[in-house]
């Protein structure tokens, strides 16, 4: 399997190319050159547990790995997850809930960032390279890496987070890990002055060189296929339970990344009726789901945190699938966007690819209330992410089987659950936190200090 640029500008490549190199050098996203179909294979796959059904749907992309190395990297990948299942669907109503926070950091982004690591330590020793990632982040994404990297050989990890605004929870996922090559920072400004910070840095061309800089950002190619295994794994499950041909999911989405494999899940065979997309009141792509039109507008501050974006870095795949990968188009749209802020996709409106999905949007009070009510019916405590998800997906559900997809553990956060329940939600893991020894660096908001503490620990 070869992969190409959404852009058209790149020479098709490998998949550890692909998955070492991040973005392409056209700017745009590596994809696949075509996808696997599995039709014939559903009934034996539905027997597979997750690790053996994650080893079966990566062959399938992955042709320059030997199947031997394959298999460990998989199975040390998910070897850390707390549930015997890895991503169980539990039934809550008349909906099932696809768990997928049974990994170190209780969030989803751990269905993909743990494989990712494994990836990362066996493509550098194959290439006899180094790789140090820096990172800025508001809370899940950083830790989910931490804790993927920790311990990882040929692998540094430099991850800014602002001081005092992220969750004291989420801080101190980061901050607990004593790992020789985890370094925290904790900047002394907000997340945009660590974003601003990072992407001067990487701007730096004889800088990230020489340091061989580097991101896990959401838009990286393994991300995505690690995350198409639990589609499989659910949908499969849940049809031979219900005895129904068809199912639909609900994903409560930000960047795209997390449904766009929902959606390859599909093409690859899968039979899914319906794609739901929840938003929060960050709801670009709720609006271009109901209007064909893509158009960015302010960032509001939810209580599901990590839906928080107003431009979905993963849209550009779908899009080149909707534009029958066409990098022609593909490059224009994207451009059109990026200096407008918007544009116009009304002749693909009717398209089947678009029909596969419906979307909407949950505020805070409605987040909240669903939150409340799942809670006092089922008795089943939902996080505010995976709330947005249930809400929009019992309003745009048809007959089939809904599958919800929980992105976080409840108890990551405290405050909108207190305000949704009046009680405190708990984790194990989160409360074994509190009093833990902790290692950070605290910096101020300037991207000198932060260049000469990143070059400091590399010589
Ligand atoms: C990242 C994240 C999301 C959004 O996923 P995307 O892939 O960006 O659409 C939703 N919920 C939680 C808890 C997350 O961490």
């Amino acid at each position: 399997m070869r992969y190409i640029s959404t852009r058209g500008a790149t020479e098709p490549m490998s998949f550890i190319d692909a998955g070492l190199g991040g973005l392409a050098p056209d700017g745009g996203l590596m994809v696949p050159e075509s996808i696997p179909d599995l039709r014939h294979d559903l009934d034996r796959l539905s027997g597979l547990s997750y690790p053996e059904l994650a080893f079966e749907v990566f062959s399938h992309f992955i042709t320059d790995i030997p199947a031997d190395d394959l298999r460990v990297l998989v199975n040390r990948a998910y070897s850390d997850f707390r549930h015997p299942e890895t991503a169980p669907s539990v039934k809550v109503g008349d909906a099932y809930v696809l768990e997928l926070f049974h990994g170190p950091t209780l969030a989803f982004k751990d269905m993909a960032m743990q494989f990712l690591a494994q990836f990362f330590e066996y493509a550098l020793e194959k290439r006899d390279q180094v790789l140090n990632i820096l990172g800025s982040t508001s809370g899940d994404t950083g830790s989910a890496a931490i804790h993927g990297v920790r311990g990882k050989n040929r692998i540094n990890i430099f991850m800014m987070h602002p001081e005092g605004r992220t969750s004291p929870v989420q801080a101190l996922q980061m901050t607990s890990v004593l790992d020789e090559n985890v370094f925290n920072l904790a900047v002394d400004g907000t997340f945009d002055d660590c974003q601003r910070i990072m992407k001067t840095l990487f701007a730096d061309v004889a800088f990230k060189q020489q340091y061989h800089l580097g991101a896990v950002n959401s838009v990286n190619w393994v991300r995505v296929m690690a995350q198409i295994v639990y589609y499989l794994y659910s949908g499969l499950q849940v049809m031979k339970e219900t005895g129904e041909a068809t199912i639909q999911f609900s994903v409560p989405t930000g960047n795209f990344g997390n449904i766009l494999a929902g959606y390859y899940a599909s093409q690859m065979g899968l039979p899914v009726s319906r794609l739901i997309l929840a938003t929060n009141e960050n709801d670009i792509l709720a609006r271009f789901f109901n209007t064909a039109i893509y158009e960015t507008g302010q960032v509001a501050h939810t209580i599901s945190p990590s839906m928080d974006i107003q431009v979905a870095s993963n849209f550009e795949r779908f899009l080149f699938a909707l534009l029958g990968q066409d990098p022609e188009k593909t490059s224009e749209v994207m451009n059109t966007f990026a200096s407008t802020g918007r544009t116009d996709l009304s002749d693909w409106r009717d398209h089947e690819m678009m029909a596969l999905f419906r979307s909407d949007k949950a505020d805070t009070e409605e987040t909240s209330r669903t939150i409340r009510e799942t809670n006092d019916s089922e008795n089943y405590l939902l996080d505010p992410h995976t709330a947005v998800g249930v809400a929009v997906g019992n309003r745009l559900r048809n007959q089939d089987p809904l599958i919800c997809l929980a992105t976080a553990h409840p108890a990551k956060f405290v405050d909108a659950i207190v305000e949704a329940i009046g009680e405190e939600p708990h984790h194990p893991v989160l409360d074994a936190l509190q009093g833990a020894e902790t290692r950070c660096e605290h910096i101020g908001a300037d991207l000198e200090a932060v260049r000469t503490y990143v070059a400091g620990k590399l010589t």
